[in-house]
Order: C-alpha cells, then structure tokens, then sequence
C-alpha cells in the first residue's frame, strides 16, 4: 500500500538500536549512497528499512537535524497519517483519565506516548502545546485535528518556544491553534486551585512533571513547619505545604511576576505567604546572615545543565545550592531537593547533597528517592525521557 512512501535506508548493523524500540535514527547511521539524505525534504514522511530492505517503521525525517528521523510506527499496514496520530492520543488520554480524577495533566509526552516532538498539557477544556521537531510541525494540521476529534477543547494553543526547537532549525512561535484560550490557565491539584500565565508563563505554564512528589511532601510534612520554597515560580510547592499544615512559607524566585502569582494563588486558597524576588543563592546567603532557620527546605532549580559540557559547572552549582539550604535547616529538617536536568544523574545528585552535608557538618538519610510524575512517563529505550530527580530527606546535625 505506501510503496509511494520513499525510504529512508540504513547502513548495515544501524537497524540493532531502533529493532530493540528505539525511535530515533541519527544521520550517520543512513546509507546515503541508497538513500541520499539531502534529497529528502524537511518534515517528509518515509519508510525506515535496513540494509536488508526490511521494514523498521515509519518515520518523519529532518534532514538538516542530527537526529534525522524519528520512529512514529511500527506496523507496515498503518501509515504515519492523521488515523495514527489521533490512535496515538487516544491511548495517551486513556491513561491520564486512569490516572487523574480531574483534567489536569501533561497528557502527550513525546516519544514517552509515541509522538516524537509532541507535549500537550491539558488545563480542563484548554490544551496547551508545544512542538519540538520539523517533522511534527509538518504534521501540525493532523494534531490539531486529532486534539479536535479526542478532545473538543474549547481551545488550543501553541507555545513553541522551546530551546530544543534551535537544534531543528525551528523559529520560535507562540499563537492560538483554534478556539478560545484565555490570557490565564487554571490548575486543579488535589483540592488546590491555581491560576498561572500563559504566554508569559514557564513552559506550557504549569509543571505537572511535580504533582505526584508535592503529593509525596505532605507525607513527610509536618504541623507547624516552617517552609523556604527556593525557585517557587507560582508557589505550589509553599502552597500545597500551607494547605497541609505548614505555620508558614516563604517562596523565594527571581520572577516578580510568578511570586505575584504565588500571592495571589494562596490568597485564593485562603492562605497566605512570603516572597522574596532574588537571586536563589544570594537570598539564602542573607537570610543565613540574618539567622533564619526553617523546618523544610524545597530546592526546586531550573536546569543548570543544559548540556553535556556544562556538567561540571552544573554539578557544582548543585553542591551550592544544597549547602545553602542545609545552612538554613533547623536542628531537624526535611530538604526536598530536585533537579530537572538530564545530565545531572540521581548517583550525582545524592553526591552533591552528601558533599554539602559534610560541608556544613549535617548529616543527611534520604526517605525516598523520586522521578517524575506518572504523567510523563519513562520510554525505558530512551534515557532522556526520564529526567527529573527529587530527593526527600531527613537532615539532623552531625
Ligand atoms: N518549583 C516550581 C517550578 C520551578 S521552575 C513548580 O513546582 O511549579 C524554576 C523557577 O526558578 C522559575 O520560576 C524561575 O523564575 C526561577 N529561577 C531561575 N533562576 C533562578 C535564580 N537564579 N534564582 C531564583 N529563581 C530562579
């Protein structure tokens, strides 16, 4: 049937990687004397073969890209068309709906659900999206339709300012796929209710990558506690703390703007906390100086580790931040510490908290080691999809 469909070949051996589930071809690994790259267009569909003219998958292609085609199927009867991608968003619905009571999730990620470049954050009846790669900007029409067709939103919009889109070739873009979408999204977690910018917000403007570990804070939390939310952006971490019994939050960011949000978010609730627009590191070295002590700790830091080479800066931009945070613990303390970046590995995360409590005499067991929520889900072929590394510990003193 898609014998129209040109092909892409591989290079003998090339087939190994994507035969065990991995979707990604890279462009070395094309037989480029069968199969001239450079004769295929950006964001053109093929069929994936070996050396053998065995079919591996379809696939959209970027030839100028290093990862030059990604796997979106693998039966040879079922084209890569807008049947398959609305199949694929199906299956990604089914299993949020199983997983949350309210429609508030991450509800396509990626290769993680079978769509390559795809993120599609749900906030009720309007989903917010970002595409990554040439090859599903191409297929842009058929996702829409699909989210159309699944969902009937009231309203999509596209948020496409990723850093990722860079290695595509991609210009940034943000605008209203269909519908009405409003300036502020709302977020339901567990009986909190937030609100959050779109456009001028983080990401597609919430992390629900986090929900299932600030559900785990409130495990470890205690009454009374006094809680230093470090890198805050909206304040659901200090929030969801203030609603389970906290005495008090401060959320610490350099945006004025999300600690507006913060404000207002736990006014909303019927609560109420502090903020303080600065510069992570050198607020807590001042409020250290000043004598301030809490009971919780959450670090919460964008990715210092953007790339491979940045690593050693990374790690110890890690290291500080814990110590920081260790310094401002009470003699018994709980330190929530994440990081969201790739490169940092869990391993080298529990070192840098073990190198910042012998530096500041504190002795430290961690109660649980966590990832991200369930609603970005692991492909186990593909390490970068999982991330994000949250530690949750007990710290007393030497
Ligand atoms: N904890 C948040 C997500 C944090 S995103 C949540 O669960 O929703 C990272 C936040 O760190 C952003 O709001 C950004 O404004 C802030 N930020 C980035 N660099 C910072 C710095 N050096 N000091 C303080 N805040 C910083």
């Amino acid at each position: 049937m898609s014998n129209e469909v040109p092909v892409l070949k591989l290079k003998r051996g090339e087939d190994r990687r994507i035969r065990a589930g991995h979707p990604w071809v890279f462009s070395n690994e094309v037989d480029n004397d069968a199969t001239p790259l450079a004769k295929i267009a950006p964001g053109a569909i093929v069929r994936v073969v070996s050396d053998r003219d065995q079919f591996l998958g379809h696939a959209y292609v970027n030839p100028h890209a290093l990862i030059c085609a990604r796997i979106v199927g693998r039966d040879a009867e079922q084209g890569l068309d807008r049947a398959l991608i609305a199949h694929r968003l199906s299956v990604a619905l089914a299993l949020r709906e199983r997983l949350s009571r309210e429609p508030y999730y991450r509800l396509v990620f990626g290769e993680s659900d079978g769509l390559p470049g795809l993120v599609l954050d749900r906030y009720g009846d309007i989903i917010v999206g970002q595409i990554a790669t040439r090859g599903m900007e191409a297929l842009r029409t058929e996702v829409e339709e699909a989210v159309r067709t699944v969902l009937a939103p009231k309203g999509l919009f596209w948020k496409n300012d990723t850093g990722a889109r860079d290695l595509e070739q991609l210009e940034p873009d943000a605008h209203v796929a269909f519908g009405d979408v409003p300036e502020e999204l709302t977020v339901v977690e567990g009986a909190l209710r937030f609100v959050t910018p779109l456009r001028t917000g983080q990401k597609t403007g919430w992390f629900y990558d986090q929900t299932a570990n600030r559900a785990r804070l409130t495990r470890y939390l205690w009454a009374g506690a006094r809680v230093l939310d470090v890198c805050s952006y909206v304040g659901a971490w200090a929030i969801t703390a203030l609603a389970h019994g906290a005495r008090s939050a401060r959320c610490i960011d350099s945006s004025g703007a999300a600690l507006a949000y913060a404000s207002r978010n736990a006014a909303a609730n019927g609560l109420e906390l502090e903020t303080l627009e600065a510069n992570a590191f050198d607020a807590m070295k001042a409020l250290h100086e000043q004598g301030e002590q809490y009971d919780v700790v959450i670090l919460d830091p964008p990715a210092f580790i953007k790339r491979k080479k940045d690593i050693p800066q990374g790690q110890a931009a890690y290291r500080k931040l814990n110590q920081l945070a260790l310094n401002l613990l009470a003699r018994e303390g709980l330190l929530v510490s994440c990081s969201c970046s790739y490169h940092l590995s869990a391993e080298d995360l529990s070192a840098a908290i073990q190198g910042a409590a012998r530096h500041t005499g504190r002795f430290v067991q961690i109660l649980e080691a966590a990832g991200q929520s369930p609603d970005h889900p692991v492909h186990p072929a593909i390490p970068e999809t999982r991330y994000l590394k949250a530690y949750f510990c007990r710290v007393t003193r030497e």
